[in-house]
C-alpha cells in the first residue's frame, strides 16, 4: 500500500464521521507551532519573520495537547520554528501519539540525529551492538556518542521512539547546492541526508517537505525525488512557495526585492506542477491526485483553511497558515467568528487579494479530501491512490549528483560571504539582528549576497 493502512483507515474513518453528522467543518491536519525559534533563517520563511517579537515564547507542554484535543484532527504536524528545539518535544510527540494521533514531526533535520542517538541510549544492551558497528561504519555517529549510547539514558525523560503512527517530515527544497543555498547555510543538506540514512537504519519512518519557488528547477525536484526514494524515504510533501503576508513584507523590506521575483503565481504554479500526476505515479506523494489535478491546472478547487487549522504562542490563527487575520482562544470560536467566505478563489476570482496566487497544500489539499468541487470518480481516485501498492524504489539513485556542492568543494556560501565581505561587512544588518552565520552579519540573506549565490549556482549548474 502506498501508505499504512492503520493510518489511511483512520483518515477515511475521521472524515465519514464527521460526513455521517454533518458537520460543516472540522479539522484535518493540526498545524501545531509550539514555538517559532530556529537555527535557520531560510530565504522567504514568514514564520520566523511575522513573529520576530515572540520568538521566545512557548507554548506549554499541556496547552499544546490541549489544542489537539480541541480541534481534533487525526494527524498533527509539529512545525514552527524548529520543534526540536522545543525542551519538551518528546513529552508532546509522546502525548500525542497517546491521543490516538498520527504525528508529523517537521524538521530542518539539523537536531535528528541527536534526537536518535537519544533514543538508541534508552534503548541499549549489548543486542544493539551490532546496529552501532552498522552505524560507525557508515559514520552517522561518532565513537564518542556510540559510548554515550552505551551508557544509556538515565534522566527518565521520553525518547522519541519509531513507529507507524509517526513521521519524520525533513525540509529538503532542492539537491545539496540549492538546499543550502535556500537555508541560507552550508552543510544542511548533507546532515538531512546522514539523518535520513540513520532514520531509516533504525526503523522510523520518513517524509521530506519541499516548496517549490519561482527559481525552482522542477528538474532537479524530480531527481530529488528519485534520490530519497533510492534512500528509502516514505513520502514527499511538496507545495508552491506563496508570498504570504510576513514572507512578502521581509522580501520587499529587508531584501530589498519585488515578492514576485520569488514566489509563484497561480500561471507560474501550474507550469511548474504540470507534471505532479506523473511525479505522484512515479513516488509516494502525500496529497490527492485531486488536489494534484488542482495543481497541474486540470480543475479548479475552493479554500479549506479551516480544515488544517495553525495553533500557536498566540492561539489559533485565521484564516490560515499563511495569513492572519486574527487569533483566536479556541478552534470552534474562530470557525465561528471567521466569515470563511471572504477566502480563496472561486472561479478564477480571488475573494481576497491576498489570496489570488495562493494554491498551497494547507488551503486546497483537504479540498480534495473532503469533496468540496466533488466530481464523479473522486472518491474512487482518491481511495485508490491510497490504499494501491507504493510506487517501487528508484534504483539508480546513486547516479543522482546530489552533492553538488560544498561537500565536492564548491563552497558557494563561504565563497560568495567572501567575495562580499569587502563591501557588505562593517554595515549594520538592517533588521539590527546579527546573522547566526559564523563570524559575521554577512550570509543573512540580503540582496546582493541573495543574487551573486543564484549566479554561482547558474554558473555550476552549466559546468
Ligand atoms: S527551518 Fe527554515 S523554513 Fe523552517 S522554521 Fe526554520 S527558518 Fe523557517
Ligand atoms: S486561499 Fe486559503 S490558504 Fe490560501 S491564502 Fe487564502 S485563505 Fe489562506
Amino acid at each position: 500500500m502506498r501508505f499504512p493502512f492503520a493510518l489511511s483507515a483512520k483518515i477515511a474513518a475521521h472524515i465519514i464521521k464527521h460526513k455521517l453528522r454533518r458537520t460543516p467543518k472540522f479539522a484535518m491536519v493540526l498545524q501545531l507551532e509550539p514555538l517559532h525559534t530556529c537555527n535557520l533563517t531560510c530565504t522567504g520563511c514568514g514564520r520566523i519573520r511575522e513573529y520576530s517579537t515572540s520568538l521566545k515564547d512557548m507554548v506549554p507542554l499541556d496547552q499544546c495537547l490541549a489544542a489537539a484535543n480541541d480541534c481534533d484532527a487525526p494527524m498533527v504536524s509539529i512545525c514552527g520554528g524548529e520543534p526540536l528545539i522545543y525542551p519538551q518535544i518528546e513529552e508532546l510527540v509522546n502525548g500525542l501519539l497517546q491521543q490516538g494521533r498520527i504525528v508529523y514531526i517537521c524538521t530542518n533535520g539539523m537536531f535528528m540525529r541527536k534526537k536518535m542517538v537519544d533514543y538508541l541510549a534508552a534503548s541499549y544492551s549489548p543486542a544493539l551492538e551490532p546496529t552501532l558497528k552498522d552505524l560507525l561504519d557508515q559514520g552517522l555517529i561518532s565513537s564518542k556518542q556510540a559510548e554515550t549510547i552505551r551508557q544509556g539514558k538515565r534522566d527518565g525523560r521520553p525518547v522519541i521512539r519509531p513507529t507507524q503512527w509517526m513521521y519524520w517530515n525533513v525540509h529538503v527544497d532542492g539537491l545539496e547546492y540549492t538546499h543550502d543555498l535556500i537555508v541560507e547555510r552550508e552543510g544542511v543538506f548533507k546532515e538531512c541526508v546522514e539523518a535520513i540514512k540513520m532514520a531509516k537504519r533504525l526503523g522510523f519512518q520518513v517524509a521530506t517537505n519541499t516548496t517549490v519557488y519561482r527559481e525552482t528547477d522542477v528538474r532537479e525536484i524530480e531527481d530529488m525525488f528519485r534520490f530519497f526514494s533510492w534512500l528509502g524515504v516514505d513520502g514527499h510533501t511538496i507545495s508552491p512557495g506563496y508570498d504570504y503576508d510576513a514572507a512578502k513584507k521581509d522580501m520587499m523590506k529587508r531584501l530589498g526585492k519585488r515578492p514576485e521575483d520569488f514566489f509563484l503565481t497561480r500561471k507560474m504554479t501550474v507550469e511548474k506542477f504540470s507534471r505532479i500526476l506523473d511525479w505522484g505515479k512515479a513516488f509516494t506523494i502525500f496529497g490527492t491526485p485531486v488536489y494534484q489535478e488542482f495543481l497541474a491546472g486540470k480543475r479548479e478547487l475552493t479554500c479549506t483553511a479551516w480544515a488544517i487549522p495553525t495553533y500557536n504562542v498566540k492561539g489559533w490563527k485565521a484564516p490560515c497558515y499563511l495569513m492572519t487575520d486574527g487569533h483566536y482562544p479556541t478552534y470552534r470560536e474562530m470557525l465561528e467568528k471567521v466569515d470563511w467566505e471572504k477566502y480563496g478563489v472561486v472561479n478564477g476570482v480571488a475573494r481576497d487579494p491576498r489570496c489570488e496566487n495562493c494554491m498551497v497544500h494547507c488551503g486546497y489539499d483537504p479540498s480534495g479530501a473532503l469533496g468540496t468541487n466533488y466530481q464523479r470518480g473522486d472518491h474512487w481516485k482518491n481511495f485508490k491512490y491510497n490504499f494501491w501498492p507504493r510506487p517501487p524504489r528508484y534504483e539508480r539513485g546513486h547516479e543522482i549528483q546530489a552533492f553538488n556542492g560544498a561537500s565536492i568543494g564548491k563552497g558557494h556560501l563561504a565563497e560568495a560571504k567572501a567575495a562580499l565581505k569587502a563591501t557588505a561587512c562593517g554595515t549594520p544588518h538592517p533588521n539590527g539582528v546579527e546573522s547566526p552565520h559564523a563570524g559575521s552579519f554577512c550570509g543573512s540573506g540580503d540582496t546582493s549576497e541573495r543574487e551573486a549565490l543564484l549566479a554561482k549556482v547558474q554558473t555550476a549548474k552549466q559546468t
